[in-house]
């Protein structure tokens, strides 16, 4: 067997101490790395985001299987290698995060899913080719609307990148086309979009659907309507806004009060 030695770089400065109490989607938090390691850190800003590899130290090394108790504990388990959790033999934490900046052998960052006081074993910088705009992904759906709709928001400002009312009213679309067809990333799952850029960027982001390879989305620049219609196996959803609303509107009113759905 090959023995590897492992010594940590340096450490997370976070205000959350356990596991347990980590929103989904980790938090601000500081990287502390020891100063002998400072100068490894040259040109890491030219990143926007980065990975970081560490060690849940905390965690349990003896548990194979989980559920995915943090976004639903009424699914089935999964194989430890087949999820996230911080529970696995060789406890190291895999995290994508946003750099905010580096100040010496300190390294801010946003979104990490890691207590304070872990160890940090490594930094490396994200690549354009570490993307994949339509993976297969575990369907992890969470237990409530409220949660469920919380997911796709955030999934769709990541890839959107400002919380426009067209991106708001795309999310409160996909939470009603999720409650109807289920995993919307799905590859017999069409969309097709009429009304503005925003929407349809949102809506592309949130279905990961291309227009080729597998054609799955459709889309007519309109500047007077809003529309999505999701189509799978001969089942066709249509969600039309019915009038023009404000932000607050779009996040509070009822999903009837804001579409026609049929
Ligand atoms: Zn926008």
């Amino acid at each position: 067997m090959v023995n590897i030695d492992l010594s940590p770089v340096g450490y997370v400065l976070s205000p959350v101490e356990e596991p347990g109490d980590m929103p989904l989607g980790g938090r601000d938090a500081v990287i502390e790395l020891m100063p002998e390691y400072a100068e490894a850190l040259q040109g890491l800003e030219e990143s926007s985001n980065i990975w970081i590899l560490s060690w849940f130290h905390k965690a349990p090394r003896d548990v194979l299987k989980v559920k995915p108790g943090k976004v639903n504990p009424d699914l089935p388990e999964y194989g430890v290698f087949a999820l996230r959790a911080y529970a696995r033999p060789n406890p190291i934490g895999l995290s994508l995060v946003k750099l905010e900046g580096v100040d010496g052998n300190r390294v801010y960052v946003l979104g990490l899913d890691a207590v304070g006081g872990t160890p940090v074993l490594d930094i490396k910088p994200y690549f354009e080719n570490d993307t994949i705009f339509s993976p297969l992904t575990p369907y992890v759906r969470g237990k409530s609307r409220e949660m469920r709709r919380g997911m796709i928001r955030k999934h769709a400002l990541v890839h959107h990148g400002e919380e426009c009312p067209d991106m708001l009213i795309g999310v409160r679309m996909a939470a009603i086309a999720e409650d109807y067809f289920g995993q919307l990333n799905c590859s017999d799952l069409m969309v097709k979009v009429q009304g503005s850029p925003c929407l349809a960027d949102t809506i592309q982001g949130i279905s990961r659907a291309r227009f080729a390879n597998p054609p799955r989305f459709n889309y007519s620049n309109m500047s007077d309507r809003s529309e999505t219609i999701w189509a799978k196996n001969g089942r066709v959803l249509t969600i039309c806004l019915k009038d023009v609303f404000s932000r607050e509107d779009i996040n509070y009113l009822a999903d009837e009060d804001l579409f026609y759905i049929f």
